[in-house]
């Protein structure tokens, strides 16, 4: 029997545009022709199990070889196999609907993940590292003949008389030379670790063994190549197949160290495990980050019945779970179609809700059984749960009993615990409710200082995210703003009708605001004079909150063009009550201006703002005061 044909392709030549087309991604020829393999295998089982097959089925496996010398790559497996029949329906008849369609869609296909997928060309990528590719394959089937089929990459193939006695395929690809890096064990190795480490059926891999004697050594001896012992590469029960029921902590971290060998031990993780109205199983851990810069993204792999198919989920998860680690594998999500057609995608939208529910439940329920073991964690996992809150209105829904805020005594608080313990002293005379936060507990002391002198509590919001979990906070919660502390003196910083009379007469005050003007002589200090508390600051230094936020948020990328140009404007606020302010009005005025100078310069410096010439002057002038 022999017979030659035409692959049915009605454009004259696939190949050029299989090579071409799919040139970045040639790797995944590998993973394509090993997952035909596991599936051979697995239909046999499954055939087995329905009493189809006659005999033993044996141990199942797919080896992958490679010879150096010969430069071909070989694949076989002992799975069902092909009759003759079966090559021509299945192999010579690529399976998409038609040559046309094909040229249409693959110029709109983004790699080659997609045109594989789309048009069931797993075998055919073959032909982006080989220029011939052999098969031999002999059915299952009782009675069933071996057959041969090669393909030289024209559309032209032979179908023969093939040469297996056992039951199963064996792929081998002639390497082309522009391929030949493939021919190494390291290469195929690392592309096996890639896709195939988790693999449902043992993958052996190692050098083919030559029977025949490869020359003779010095002394005349034969020589043998030498052969490695091929061995299984893979895991074919890895964690997330099995039921949690039967995993132990040791188990899950276990796992977590084979995916990320030099990663910190993660806190704590989720088993995903649903069957309707998605398959997805899988599981996610939570990394120990302390900044934002710590992050690195597209760390959860996807997988597709245990095949590997990338670590960008970009569309799969939300967003804030990108920060996760761990594994998905869910064979519903449509692997190989563009991005838009993703994010439209039914099943998509299903995970990703789902995702963020059992994250969210994972959290309460930590919250709820160890409120302790979670505060300690909490700086961990603050920044996940406050990305969650500002980008995921579900996730707010959940995390608003469990976010945490936390003042300058490190003490833990939730949103209602919070609102219980300032509500008396930082209620407003318009009944608002004012939050005080500082960025940075250092510099900013001196106003934490006051604040809490005057019965206030001042949150810690000192990561990157707080910016944003601010203004969500102000947007949920009931008539609430937030203020860091520096932004106005303690006084001002929460409206009340408390303030002490003035004791300046408006002459007086326009004295001082002169003195100071011309002291200061910066633009960008605006003085005012204020009726605070004897006790506080002469000279407070502030920015304006809704100024300083408009900036930041320039300075982000915000889009704010018109802030982020403008220069850092301050308000330098005198006490017009303090006795150091009578002092100065009372002085000779040569000392005056040196008076003024060395109070704002005082103001500056429990600020960290005065450094360099500034510094050097301040400390001259103290000196000669002295
Ligand atoms: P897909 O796997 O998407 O159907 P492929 O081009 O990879 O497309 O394979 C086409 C068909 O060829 C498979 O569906 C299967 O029927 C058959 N086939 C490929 N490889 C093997 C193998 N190793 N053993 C048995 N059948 C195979």
């Amino acid at each position: 029997m022999q017979e030659k044909g035409t692959i049915s392709i009605h454009t004259e030549n696939i190949f050029p545009i299989i090579k071409k087309f799919l040139y970045s991604d040639h790797e995944i020829f590998l993973r394509e022709l090993v997952s035909n393999a596991v599936d051979a295998t697995q239909k046999l089982k499954r055939l087995s199990s329905l009493g189809q097959v006659k005999g033993e089925v044996g141990d199942l496996r797919v080896e992958v070889a490679f010879d150096e010398a010969k430069k071909t790559i070989t694949i076989s497996d002992n799975g069902i196999g092909m009759t003759a029949d079966e090559i021509k329906k299945y192999i010579n008849q690529i399976a998409f609907s038609g040559a046309t369609e094909f040229m249409e869609k693959f110029k709109e296909a983004n790699d080659a993940n997609e045109i594989i997928g789309r048009f069931g060309l797993g075998f055919y990528s073959a032909f982006m590292v080989a220029d011939r590719v052999d098969i031999e394959t002999l059915s299952y089937q009782e009675g069933a003949e071996p057959a041969r089929w090669t393909c030289d990459g024209s559309t032209e193939f032979e179908l023969s008389e093939g040469s297996l006695t056992e039951r199963g395929t064996e792929i081998t690809l002639h390497i082309n030379p522009d391929s030949e890096e493939f021919l190494s064990k390291y290469r195929l190795q690392e592309i096996l670790d890639k896709y195939c480490r988790f693999l449902p059926v043992p993958i052996i891999f190692g050098t083919k063994t030559d029977e025949e004697p490869d020359g003779e050594d010095e002394e005349g001896k034969p020589k043998y190549k030498s052969v490695e012992l091929p061995n299984v590469i893979n895991d074919t029960n890895p964690i997330w197949t099995k039921s949690p029921n039967d995993l132990k902590d040791e188990d899950y971290l276990e796992f977590y160290k084979q995916l990320y060998p030099f990663s910190e031990e993660p806190l704590f993780w989720i088993h995903l495990n649903v069957d309707y109205p998605f398959n997805l199983t899988g599981v996610l851990y939570f990394p120990k980050v302390k900044n934002e810069f710590d992050f690195q993204r597209n760390k959860i792999k996807l997988y597709s019945r245990q095949v590997f198919i990338t670590d960008e989920v970009k569309d799969i998860v939300p967003e804030f779970l990108m920060l996760l680690h761990g594994v998905i594998d869910s064979p519903d999500i449509p692997l190989n179609v563009s991005r838009s057609f993703l994010q439209a995608d039914s099943n998509v939208k299903k995970i990703n809700t789902y995702i963020t529910k059992k994250v969210a439940d994972k959290l309460a329920e930590l919250f709820k059984n160890d409120r302790a073991g979670f505060e300690e964690k909490w700086p961990d996992i603050g920044l996940f749960v406050k990305y969650g809150i500002v980008s995921d209105e579900k996730f707010y829904d959940k995390a608003k009993d469990f976010v945490m805020l936390t003042n300058t005594e490190k003490q833990n608080f939730t949103l209602t615990e919070y609102k219980d313990k300032v509500a008396a002293e930082q209620t407003d005379k318009d009944g608002r409710l004012t939050y005080l936060y500082t960025t940075d507990p250092q510099k900013q002391d001196a106003f934490i200082q006051s604040a809490i002198k005057k019965g206030y509590d001042v949150l810690v919001l000192n990561s990157p995210i707080d910016n944003h979990f601010i203004s969500s906070l102000e947007q949920k919660l009931e008539k609430t703003s937030l203020k860091r502390v520096d932004s106005d003196v303690a006084d001002k910083l929460i409206k009340k009708d408390d303030n002490p009379p003035y004791i300046l007469t408006e002459e007086q005050t326009t004295q001082v605001k002169d003195i100071f003007d011309k002291a200061i002589n910066k633009p960008a200090y605006k003085v005012e004079l204020e009726s605070l508390n004897p006790d506080d600051m002469p000279v407070t230094v502030t920015m304006d909150e809704f100024m300083r936020r408009m900036k930041e948020m320039a300075q982000m990328g915000g889009g704010m063009g018109f802030y982020g140009n403008m220069p850092d404007n301050y308000k330098v606020v005198i006490n017009a009550n303090h006795k150091l302010i009578s002092k100065i009005l009372e002085a000779g005025e040569e000392v005056q201006p040196q008076l003024a100078k060395q109070a704002f310069d005082l103001a500056l410096l429990s600020q960290g703002l005065l450094t360099g010439a500034e510094l050097t002057a301040f400390v001259n002038r103290s000196v000669s005061l002295i």
